[in-house]
């Protein structure tokens, strides 16, 4: 593919991204609100009806200088961040499989990272993962995860072992220490979302993934620690560093087990 054309198609990526994310905004809120996702978007504060001049993804909230058009308050830093973070999702999933673009897979892991940040902004913003929708992302994902496989000659037992033990031992892990802590060290819903994400990515790709979450939230909690943004023993959103650790290993985790298979053998 010529470099141009290379350019051009991940350009659009990006535009194509970066709507996605606007509407990943969209479900994080009506969540976090119980409304339906259906109807016009309006301002929090002074709950004016947005035109299609303010929803420009990225854009608006830049030119905006992150107010509101009509009532001038500050609007949330979430909405650009998410948006930016979908176009660069976007554009990775496409770039990784180029120039061949496997579409089954492309859109496998954006739609799957998409969702994921779904849970990312609730879980900062308000300390929630709402179970339906973990469970609507985990099957819909896993069964695609799995079709993949399939597509691609893996036996249909060991894909089922695969991800119902993915589920399992995340699940079970993530119990253990709720248990074992009285609840300070994992949230009930950090049991669920770790479930799903066993269950989506499967065994031992998941074990790559809780690897890299406990590097990533640990590195996190140091520095809010020594930057006294947080004091010990304050619960923090464990979301963000499972979620950083699934992109994690879904980038880097086969040539990780592939190195852990030839360092064993
Ligand atoms: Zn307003």
């Amino acid at each position: 593919m010529e470099f141009f054309e290379a350019f051009i198609v991940l350009f659009a990526t990006a535009i194509v991204g970066s709507l996605f994310g606007s509407f990943i905004n969209v479900v994080a809120i009506r969540a976090h609100e119980n409304s339906s996702i259906m109807g016009r978007s309006h301002c929090m504060h002074c709950k004016a009806k947005l035109h299609p001049r303010h929803l420009v993804p990225i854009f608006s909230w830049l030119v905006q200088r992150g107010k509101c058009a009509m009532c001038g308050k500050p609007i949330s830093a979430q909405y650009p961040l998410v948006e930016l973070a979908a176009a660069l999702l976007a554009v990775i999933s496409v770039a990784r499989f180029m120039p061949e673009m496997a579409w089954g897979w492309v859109g496998f892991e954006f739609f799957f990272m998409l969702s994921l940040l779904i849970f990312v902004v609730m879980d900062m913003r308000w300390m929630e993962l709402p179970l339906e929708l973990m469970v609507g992302v985990g099957i819909v994902f896993s069964v695609w995860h799995m079709t993949l496989q399939s597509l691609a000659g893996a036996s249909t037992i060991s894909i089922l072992w695969s991800h119902a033990s993915g589920f399992a031992i995340v699940a079970l892990f993530f119990m253990f220490q709720y248990v074992v802590s009285g609840k300070r060290w994992i949230g009930a819903g950090d049991i669920w979302l770790g479930g799903v994400l066993g269950a989506v990515l499967g065994w031992p790709l998941v074990g790559i993934a809780i690897y890299f979450s406990y590097i990533f939230g640990g590195g996190i909690a140091l520095l809010l620690l020594l930057s006294k943004k947080i004091k010990p023993g304050m619960r923090i959103p464990f979301a963000p560093a499972l979620i950083s650790g699934t992109l994690a290993a879904l980038w880097w985790g086969p040539g990780v087990l592939a190195w852990i298979s030839h360092a064993i053998s």
